[in-house]
């Protein structure tokens, strides 16, 4: 989605903001230097004022108030405060000075000369602002009377156009996402027993893949109204704006509801705090989001459901206490297309575009693999712009291939495009992994799918389902765990006889079990059933440190041997799973286990 609204904070903004800020810096300048000029005229000290009395040097003195000013004999005039008691006009008189007093209430103090100009800067700011405000047009744009309105977009039932079926592909997602479109329909049939939906849901994925297009499908399923903002539309520089945006956007849903909630970019507020924005607007932030954890928290569990859907490709930044029961408590992944997905996309999207019979959208979504629906979405339009220009009569083949240039250089600036080669490696690399997975299977967590496509930094997934809730782990679980991240490091060696970098978080995570068997379950024979820790209450001397080390690294090179000798042993599966994975791109478990003619693993049930 892309921000919409002007005003304060965004178009030209920064621009205006500056200009207000320049002007009251002038004000600030002009009154100080004048408050200055009055108050340093010639400033003298009451004793100094008292030694030219005596000697004779005043010849006349204006009071004003404590204020004396006074001439001297080289007919200077200087200021004084002084004390008004009267053996000081005693003292004044014997000397022959000329006393007069003012009346104070005519002449304007320094201070109140200050009030003014103070006064009259403020109202041209104010002024200013509302000029401000009317150019905006009233078209949402803040000024200083509506900042603290909330600037969310609201789409009614009527023109919400989206359904399920406009999203192609992401099966998962909408699958999860059904509850949520049931629950808004029903909700009585869900108060009837008690159950708690959830009132949050966060959908992670890279941009473009559509986290925005599920949201409005979901209030399209569920006939409900859709309020739609982006994270950083809460922010602005005054501290306490962004908390009454988000009061005011709940206030308006709750009058809607039942109704959803989409926040784009909901790191922009949701970002842990304390974590190394630094600057300013940390205050800002944090009282925006705990408005919004506030008015989460609120949610009536009964009839009339408000469901906040957030979308964010940065999910791992997020402040911990968003994601904790009642709050975004599930999270939906919205991945990068895989081939089947990608063709349906590109069938969504072709359906008002006049496309030759010769095109292939199954060998088009071949060629684009790391795609995202935006992308796949783009192509076409580019396609049928460059037929156009061509006066063709249909989008043909030659088209396609030109689009796909375009669209890819423009994809290259922002992310991970994999090159044959690339994709060839990552194929063996997470078919290694997958593979020592299911060839020591008592001691791992079954496979669930295998994937290369693309997800953010990562060029491809191997994932597990633990078999049950784990409470505690054996050693030969987590030497398992060890194995199997390496095997995809093994299996590229196996293979290219090369290393690449692909592997980097794999061994973080090797390192990180095998260090903490050493270090904090006692699984090494060498050290003994002892807990040891850098820092505080278990302090180790540098000696152990060494020791721990060795120990470390004798449980990754032996790990290591063992996930290779696994391999070697079972070249044949491999090269067939990476093969079959080139070409489907994501495989799910059964689909292996049948390819690879490995008994497949019962998962666990209830019943
Ligand atoms: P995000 O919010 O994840 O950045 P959007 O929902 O804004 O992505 O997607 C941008 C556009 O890409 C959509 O408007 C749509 O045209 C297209 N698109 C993305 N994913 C899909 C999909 N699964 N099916 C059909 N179109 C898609
Ligand atoms: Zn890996």
């Amino acid at each position: 989605m892309k921000k919409k609204n002007s005003g304060f904070g965004s178009n030209g903004g920064p621009r205006n903001l500056l200009i207000a800020v320049a002007i009251g810096l002038a004000c600030l300048l002009v009154v100080t230097k004048l408050h200055h000029d009055i108050r340093s005229k010639s400033e003298k000290s009451f004793s100094q004022f008292l030694a030219a009395v005596d000697a004779g040097q005043v010849k006349q003195v204006e009071v004003d108030g404590p204020v004396a000013q006074w001439r001297a004999a080289d007919d200077q005039v200087y200021q004084t405060i002084t004390a008004t008691d009267p053996q000081m006009w005693e003292r004044l008189q014997q000397k022959g000075v000329e006393i007069t007093f003012k009346d104070g209430s005519t002449k304007m103090g320094s201070w109140q000369i200050l009030l003014i100009i103070m006064f009259v800067c403020g109202l041209a700011f104010v002024w200013y602002m509302f000029r401000q405000g009317k150019s905006a047009g009233g078209s949402g744009g803040s000024n200083i009377f509506t900042m603290g309105k909330s600037r969310a977009k609201m789409f009614l039932p009527s023109e919400i156009k989206e359904k399920f079926t406009s999203v192609a592909g992401a099966s998962e997602a909408k699958e999860e996402l059904l509850d949520v479109v049931d629950f808004l329909r029903t909700p009585e049939k869900y108060e009837r027993l008690g159950a708690k939906i959830t009132r949050g849901v966060l959908l992670v994925g890279e941009p473009g893949n559509g986290k925005t297009l599920l949201a409005r499908a979901v209030a399209g399923e569920a006939n409900c109204p859709f309020f739609s903002i982006s994270g950083s539309d809460f922010i602005e520089v005054f501290v306490g704006v962004g908390a009454s945006r988000v009061r005011d956007l709940f206030a308006q849903a709750r009058k809607a509801a039942p109704c959803i909630v989409f926040i784009d970019e909901i790191d922009a507020v949701g970002r842990s705090r304390g974590s190394g924005m630094g600057g300013g607007g940390n205050d800002e932030r944090e009282q925006t989001l705990n408005q919004l954890l506030t008015e989460m928290d609120g949610f009536e569990t009964s009839k009339d459901p408000v469901i906040v859907l957030a979308a964010t490709n940065r999910a791992d930044v997020l402040d911990k206490a968003l994601l904790r029961p009642g709050r975004f408590d599930r999270r939906v992944e919205v991945p990068y297309p895989d081939l089947i997905s990608r063709e349906e996309i590109l069938k969504v999207h072709a359906k008002n575009v006049k496309i030759s019979d010769t095109v292939d959208m199954k060998k088009i979504a071949r060629g684009t693999p790391g795609f995202s629906g935006a992308d796949l979405a783009n192509l076409i339009n580019e396609a049928a712009i460059l037929a156009s220009k061509e006066n063709k009569a249909k989008v043909t083949l030659e088209d396609f291939e030109e689009a796909r240039d375009k669209v890819l250089i423009g994809k290259e600036l922002r992310t991970i495009v994999l090159s044959e080669d690339e994709r060839k490696m990552t194929a063996y690399h997470e078919a290694g992994h997958a593979l020592v997975r299911l060839l020591l299977p008592e001691n791992s967590d079954p496979l669930h799918k295998v994937t290369i496509v693309p997800r953010g930094r990562a060029l491809g997934v191997t994932h597990s389902l633990p078999e049950r809730e784990k409470y505690s782990t054996t050693k030969e679980e987590m030497l398992a765990s060890i194995q199997s991240a390496l095997g995809g490091r093994v299996a590229e060696e196996l293979e290219f006889g090369k290393l690449a970098t692909g592997a980097y978080s794999d061994f973080k995570v090797a390192t990180s079990i095998a260090r903490n068997m050493v270090c904090h379950y006692g699984m090494s024979a060498d050290l003994g059933p002892i807990v040891y820790t850098q820092h505080g209450e278990f302090e180790h001397s540098e000696h152990t440190a060494q020791r721990i080390d060795n120990e470390v690294r004798r449980i990754i090179d032996e790990s290591y041997q063992k996930a290779k000798e696994l391999l070697v042993n079972n070249r044949v599966m491999l090269t067939v799973l990476a093969q079959a994975l080139l070409e489907k791109e994501t495989m799910y478990a059964s689909e292996i286990y049948e390819l690879l003619g490995i008994t497949p693993r019962e998962d666990f049930k209830l019943v």
